[in-house]
């Protein structure tokens, strides 16, 4: 093996879509002397997650981590424009400052509330409304079934693209260097992952490694010898417009998993399928919007019965599949210098300066300095011992 065929860094982040790309901006802002490549086989992210997700950012949680992941994730994206500058030009997001609304039967009212105490108690604002109030703020909703909303009104969305490319190219600017390759395999030597090999034959040594390959990581872990119960889900997101103009709407949320927002003139938003096969398919069918979507939102919004479908596209979602949250941390038991930080199962957009941050503290401190997210580690797997939500996911 010649010289050129091998290179050596302090970090091999595996992944360079929005989890990664965060990774190696904290890693960089933090300890700007450190050496860390990014591999990642698509710089046009075609088949990446974040770009087909829909970019809700929503405090509406119960596990503290993931209410503190979106409070300060969602400071940052509100930010993100001009902390993110790089080389005189900003990074926007487009963030819409829209809300979030979860809404629920009553019998699920007083499990409604003790989450929104929950929210509460770590400073989010967020309003109860009953049937009434729900069609006072939102006069074409149909409450007639519901006991109660949650408004979280300083939730919203922003431009998944944009907020990938803004921490790739700070990354790089603080010198990150984005690697286009494939991981195909690992060395391991004693108690430690001592090199990643890639598609080109390219054998990367590193001080430390990082698996942020998304709906590719159980993947990936496979080749380090870890077992990790993250799969990828297929799950649709269509726009779809009303034939008559009605008000804007919040990321509209229930318990049968439909969730949509306001986009443009219309709306974008799906209805997730928790018992879609897992596997990496990106076939679109479109019968799903006709026989599934269309007949949900038209219940909740009776003028959406004449809504017209314009685009569906599939994406994946990551999931984790013992309890729904992201397993994040260092694989202690195994490989100790093999970090995880993937399985965010449909919310690690919105986690991503969160997660980038915490596993940049575990690094470089050997803990975490703000928020403590030993609870999303990887021992709750090993005990299989979920660790999940309790509200709507
Ligand atoms: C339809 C849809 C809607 C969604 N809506 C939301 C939302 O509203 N809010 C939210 O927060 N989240 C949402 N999500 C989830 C969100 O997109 C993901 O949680 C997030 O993108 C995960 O980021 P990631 O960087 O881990 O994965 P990705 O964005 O998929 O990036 C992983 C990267 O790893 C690379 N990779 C794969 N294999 C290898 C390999 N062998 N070697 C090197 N690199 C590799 C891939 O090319 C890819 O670029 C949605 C997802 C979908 C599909």
């Amino acid at each position: 093996m010649t010289q050129k065929d091998v290179q050596k860094y302090d970090v091999a982040i595996i992944g360079g879509g929005v989890i990664g790309s965060s990774v190696a901006y904290y890693l960089l802002q933090a300890s700007p002397g450190t050496s860390v490549c990014v591999i990642e086989p698509d710089p046009t992210y075609e088949f990446a997650s974040a770009l087909r997700s829909s970019g809700g950012c929503r405090v509406q949680f119960t596990c503290p981590e993931n209410i503190e992941m979106s409070l300060y994730s969602i400071e940052r994206i509100k930010n993100f424009e001009h902390e993110m500058t790089s080389k005189g030009r900003p990074a926007p997001v487009d963030w819409v400052e829209g809300g979030y609304l979860f809404v629920v039967e009553p019998e699920h009212v007083a499990a409604l509330e003790r989450n929104v105490r929950k929210q509460q108690a770590h400073g989010c604002v967020v309003e109860l409304l009953d049937p009434a109030g729900l069609k006072d703020r939102f006069p074409s909703i149909n409450s007639d079934d519901l006991g109660m909303g949650a408004l979280t009104p300083h939730d919203g969305w922003c431009d998944p693209n944009g907020l990938l490319w803004g921490y790739r190219r700070k990354a790089i600017e603080l010198g990150a260097v984005y690697i286009r390759d494939r991981f195909v395999d690992a060395e391991i030597e004693g108690p430690k992952a001592k090199a990643i090999i890639l598609e080109s034959g390219l054998r990367i040594e590193a001080e430390s490694f990082v698996n942020a390959a998304g709906a590719w990581s159980g993947l990936v872990a496979e080749r380090f010898g870890m077992s990790l119960p993250i799969v990828p889900m297929r799950r649709f997101e269509h726009y779809f417009t009303p034939a008559t103009p009605m008000e804007r709407l919040p990321y509209v949320k229930d318990l049968s998993r439909l969730a949509f927002r306001s986009e443009g003139e219309g709306f974008s938003g799906g209805l997730v399928n928790g018992n879609e096969p897992r596997g990496f398919n990106f076939d679109v069918d479109h019968s799903y919007w006709d026989e599934v979507v269309w007949p949900a939102v038209a219940h909740r919004f009776p003028t959406l019965e004449a809504a017209k479908c314009h685009r569906t596209w599939s994406g994946l979602y990551e999931v984790n599949e013992l309890d729904g949250n992201a397993v994040i941390g260092r694989w202690n038991s195994g490989l100790p210098n093999l970090y995880t930080v993937a399985g965010f199962s449909g919310h690690g957009m919105m986690h991503a300066p969160a997660a980038g941050r915490g596993i940049a503290e575990l690094m470089l401190k050997g803990s975490y300095q703000t928020i403590d997210l030993t609870r999303f580690g990887y021992e709750r797997v090993e005990a299989n011992e979920p660790y999940a939500e309790e509200g709507i996911l």
